[in-house]
C-alpha cells in the first residue's frame, strides 16, 4: 500500500478486555501485518456501570491485564485515554484523543465483526470515518451485516472500511469469565501472565469461592 514515507500508521484496538484474550491479540497482530502498521495501541474502555447487565471488572485490573498481555510485543502499547476520561466510552472520543496525541499518524480502528455492526448502528459513523479508517476482522459466531454496511459504504471513500479474514479463534471474554468463575481453566485462551493475574486478584470468582491457597 502506498503512503508518504514518514506517515506513521497506528492501529487502535478498543475493547473492554475483561479479560484480554488471544482472539484480541491475533486480530491486532494480523491487521498490523496486513496494513503495515507501526504500532497497535490497545485501549481498554472506561468504567461502565455495567455492560449488558453484568458488572465490569475495575478499569485498573483490565488495564493491567492488557499491559501484561502486550508487554512482550515492541509494536503493541496500551493507552489510558478511555479509562482516564471515565464514563461510557464512545469510539469517536477515543479516536479524537488519539488524534491529538498523534497528529501526524493515520489511525486504523480494528474491530471484530460484532463490534463493527454496533459501532456503525449506534454512533455518528460519518464523523468516525473522518477520524480513522476501519478494519473489520472476522470472528467465529458473528456475521458482518454486509447489507447494512453497504448502505453506508456507498457514501464513503473506498478505503474507509476494509474487511479482513483472520485465523478463527472462538474465544470470548464472556467464556473466559464463565470458566474462571466455575474454576475451569483459561490457560491457552489468555496469555499465561493474564491467567496468573486473574488468579492473584481472584477476578470472576464469587467472593465465597476464595480458596485459602489463593488459587
Ligand atoms: P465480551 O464477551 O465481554 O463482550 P469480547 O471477547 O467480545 O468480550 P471485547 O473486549 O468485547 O471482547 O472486544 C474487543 C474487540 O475485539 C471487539 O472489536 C471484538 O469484536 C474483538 N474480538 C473479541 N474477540 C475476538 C475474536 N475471538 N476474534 C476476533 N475479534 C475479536
Ligand atoms: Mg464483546
Amino acid at each position: 500500500m502506498r503512503r508518504a514515507p514518514d506517515t506513521r500508521r497506528l492501529g487502535v484496538m478498543g475493547g473492554t478486555f475483561d479479560p484480554i484474550h488471544h482472539g484480541h491479540l491475533v486480530a491486532a497482530s494480523e491487521v498490523a501485518d496486513l496494513f503495515d502498521l507501526d504500532e497497535v495501541v490497545f485501549v481498554p474502555t472506561g468504567q461502565p456501570w455495567q455492560k449488558e447487565g453484568r458488572p465490569v471488572s475495575p478499569a485498573e485490573d483490565r488495564y493491567l491485564m492488557t499491559v501484561i498481555a502486550t508487554a512482550s510485543n515492541p509494536r503493541f502499547s496500551v493507552s489510558r485515554v478511555d479509562i482516564d476520561r471515565g464514563g461510557r466510552t464512545y469510539t469517536a472520543d477515543t479516536l479524537r484523543d488519539l488524534r491529538r496525541q498523534h497528529p501526524d499518524a493515520e489511525l486504523y480502528f480494528i474491530t471484530g465483526a460484532d463490534a463493527m455492526s454496533s459501532i456503525l448502528s449506534w454512533q455518528n459513523w460519518e464523523e468516525l470515518f473522518e477520524l480513522a479508517k476501519f478494519v473489520g476482522v472476522t470472528r467465529p459466531g458473528y456475521d458482518l451485516d454486509v447489507a447494512h454496511l453497504a448502505q453506508h459504504l456507498e457514501k464513503l471513500p473506498g478505503d474507509a472500511v476494509t474487511l479482513v479474514e483472520i485465523p478463527a479463534l472462538a474465544i470470548s471474554s464472556t467464556d473466559c469469565r464463565r470458566r474462571a468463575s466455575a474454576g475451569r481453566p483459561v490457560w491457552y485462551l489468555v496469555p499465561d501472565g493474564v491467567v496468573q493475574y486473574i488468579s492473584k486478584r481472584n477476578l470472576y470468582r464469587p467472593p465465597e469461592s476464595t480458596r485459602p491457597d489463593g488459587t
